[in-house]
């Protein structure tokens, strides 16, 4: 069996359980490449015009598999976290998806808890069940998977350059550099190092967290919001810049949480969306560049 795995969304961060379990059960991983010209082409085509920028790209990639395989992975992530949520999009992605694609094969549909063990393997002998009746297997292929899961990093922390910036924002958003326009190699360019969220603390996290009024349920404010914080209030960096898809929700409240609190530290807020010209991209991440100089000079 081939199985479809579209390098999206949450793929930069959870892909190696979902290949290990599905390479384990014996199927043939059946990756989309990374996102270019013609999967935006697919994203703008087949899907709603009011989604945000990732949602329109995993249709690209879903799209690009759909005769490619004898299934598609479409992980409805609902919580990686106790007493959090990942955005709404998520929980409805493989309706999104059958509504505007046709002709697809078989998609995963099965809601995903991996806040919790015990739910987890609820998914993988739900999903593993509609290729193998061999329990002992699934539960030995979800194992790998999570071993493979754990020993995977991901984020950006580079070293060697005077001066440094926060590049914030959703994994994919910083991770997918055809989306972000390849940022990381521009600031590098410019003789600016990047460091993602991944390379803080869960401590350092919650203690900016839990010094708001209202902690935050979704994932992804509490995660950007503490380590943003905490590498701007502790001058670990130089300013911040924050990689924003049009339309989205969580971004329009996590961006006013972060400028309410980080006062008038440098702060760059790229907003993205399928028509955003590379031209006046450059130019403000070089304006940046030469107003963080000038601090440093001054
Ligand atoms: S968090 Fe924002 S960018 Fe990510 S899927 Fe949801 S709406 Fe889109």
């Amino acid at each position: 069996m081939k199985v479809g795995i579209p390098r999206a969304l949450l793929y930069y961060k959870y892909n190696p359980f979902f290949e290990t379990f599905y390479s384990e059960l014996g199927c043939e991983i059946i990756e989309s490449p990374e996102t270019n010209k013609v999967i935006l082409d697919y994203a703008s085509k087949y899907c709603v015009d009011e989604a945000c920028l990732p949602i329109k790209i995993f249709h690209g990639h879903v799209y690009y598999l759909k005769d490619k395989c004898d299934m598609i992975l479409v992980p409805r992530i609902m919580r990686v976290n106790d007493k959090e949520y990942i955005c709404p999009k998520f929980c409805g992605l493989p309706e999104m998806i059958e509504n505007s694609i046709y002709d697809l094969p078989p998609i995963t549909k099965t809601p995903i808890y991996a806040n919790n063990k015990e739910k987890l393997l609820r998914w993988a002998n739900r999903e593993g069940g509609n290729i193998t009746k061999n329990k002992i297997k699934i539960k030995r292929a979800f194992d790998n998977a999570l071993r493979e899961q754990e020993k995977y990093t991901c984020g950006v922390n580079d070293e060697g350059y005077k001066t440094k910036v926060v590049l914030a924002g959703h994994p994919y958003s910083v991770n997918d550099s055809f989306l972000n326009m390849n940022v990381i190699k521009k600031l590098n360019n410019l003789g600016i190092g990047v460091i993602t969220e991944e390379f803080v603390s869960k401590d350092d996290i919650n203690y900016e967290v839990d010094k708001l009024f209202k902690r935050p349920f979704w994932t992804f404010t509490k995660d950007t919001y503490g380590s943003t914080v905490y590498l701007a209030d502790n001058r670990k960096v130089d300013g911040i810049v924050y990689v924003s898809s049009f339309g989205c929700g969580i971004d329009s409240v996590l961006i006013e949480l972060i400028k309410n609190n980080v006062g008038d530290f440098p702060f760059l807020i790229l907003k993205v969306d399928e028509h955003t010209g590379e031209v006046g991209f450059n130019t403000r991440i070089e304006a940046f560049s030469d107003m963080l100089l000038r601090r440093k000079l001054s």
